[in-house]
């Protein structure tokens, strides 16, 4: 066992970092006060390479691996969490077409998402169907040539900007989740219309509803065949919740840095407030939950690497960070008091970011169901 990262993937993280430290550090405050989607950003994160890591070459990748890309995220999570959720929506729509895509569907539309030209989405939760995926209700009628899709898409994020994404919907309803369809479509024809919403935290990560009327694709946007929708989207899920993982990190590494620096400068009752024990003990777990959550992504993203099922690693590993970045961001509040409180300092972003982690990509109930039916042997969930 090696715990050390290879040269090259030690030079990938100081890239990610020097990036994440000079570009979007020094604007997270106002790109979250003002809600700014970044898409120069995400065009400097494409020209890097940071969406390409996890796809070959052939497709404008670079193949780096799945830990290249954890270390990359943590850095950008690190910086700005609303960044990395870009990451996620290039990633996503980008591994899915490589997994299921024919080589038309591959050539066609993987480059743009890799170069960030292309701004990606994945449209899964409706109004009716959040944990419970198999009860959408969007459907995708086939007429003549054609699929026409009809339904509404809520809490998707990237949906006020996005170019395309990946849509889900029932090709045939009495087939239950075999009935799911997978299709991949740019947005830039008649039938959709979009609606922002706000949310707590993530203000730089557009977020809104996609509704679809009569929205017409062909045989050309299906993923794979009809009916291969539900394993396509927990395939894609798997991927993008072991990224997810890694901004949770990056963010609870953020929060107890912010926390660390903070009881070195404040004096109370004549001493630092890092000399107070209940702070000592905050500090204390956030180092062990944020040092746990790190190996455990590592370790899923290193079985990705080794192209070997991971799906109960990621579970348990999306669990352990989302809880770290929940945790770290709570206690570091509370050690910053007011200053915690104040919208005037980065701790209060990270305390309304980190609470997204506990619901997106599956939430935390949904991870612990998975690890602990594993374990019960109720079902596997490397399969
Ligand atoms: C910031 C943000 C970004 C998002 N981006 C996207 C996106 O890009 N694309 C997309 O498709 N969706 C997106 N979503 C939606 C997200 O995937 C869903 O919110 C998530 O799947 C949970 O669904 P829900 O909110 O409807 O909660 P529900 O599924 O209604 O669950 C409500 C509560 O019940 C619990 N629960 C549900 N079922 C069970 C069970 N069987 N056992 C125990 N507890 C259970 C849940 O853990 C939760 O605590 C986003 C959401 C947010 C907040």
């Amino acid at each position: 066992m090696d715990f050390e990262l290879s040269e090259e993937l030690v030079a990938v993280r100081d890239l990610a970092r020097e990036f994440a430290e000079k570009e979007i550090a020094p604007t997270a405050a106002k790109d979250d006060r003002e809600r700014n989607f970044r898409k120069d950003l995400l065009l400097k994160m494409g020209e890097l390479g940071f969406f390409g890591t996890v796809i070959p070459e052939e497709y404008g990748g670079n193949g780096l691996g799945f830990l290249a890309l954890a270390l990359i995220t943590e850095e950008v999570a690190r910086a700005h969490s609303a960044l990395r959720v870009a990451i996620n929506m290039q990633i996503g729509p980008a591994l899915a077409l490589l997994k299921f895509g024919d080589e038309e569907q591959k050539k066609k539309w993987i480059p743009p998402l890799v170069r960030g030209e292309s701004v990606g989405c994945f449209a899964i939760t409706e109004p009716d169907a959040g944990s419970d995926v198999a009860a959408i209700r969007t459907t995708a009628m086939r007429k003549g040539d054609n699929y026409l899709i009809n339904g509404t898409k809520l809490w998707i994020s990237n949906a006020p900007v996005a170019d395309g994404g990946l849509v889900y919907a029932y090709t045939d309803k009495s087939q239950k989740h075999r009935g799911l369809s997978a299709f991949y479509a740019n947005f830039d024809r008649l039938g959709i219309t979009r609606r922002a919403l706000e949310t707590l935290g993530a203000h730089a990560s557009p977020i809104g509803e996609l509704t679809f009327e009569n929205f017409a694709l062909s045989a050309e946007n299906l993923l794979g065949k009809e009916g291969d929708g539900f394993k396509v989207c927990m395939w894609q899920l798997n991927q993008t919740r072991l990224n997810c993982a890694a901004g949770a990190v990056g963010l609870a590494r953020a929060a107890r840095e912010a926390a660390v620096n903070y009881c070195n400068q404040r004096e109370q009752f004549g001493q630092k407030i890092g000399q107070y024990q209940m702070n000592q003990d905050l500090i204390a777990q956030m180092i062990v939950h944020e040092e746990a959550a790190r190996l455990l992504v590592h370790r899923a993203a290193w079985l990705a690497d080794q192209n070997r099922l991971n799906n109960l690693e990621v579970s348990i590993a999306k669990y352990t960070a989302a809880e770290a970045a929940a945790y770290a961001a709570d206690a570091a509040l509370r050690i910053l008091g007011a200053y915690g409180y104040s919208t005037e300092f980065p701790v209060e972003r990270y305390y309304r970011d980190a609470k997204s982690y506990q619901i997106v990509e599956g939430s935390s109930n949904i991870q612990k169901i998975i690890i602990a039916q594993d374990a019960l042997g109720y079902r596997k969930a490397n399969r």
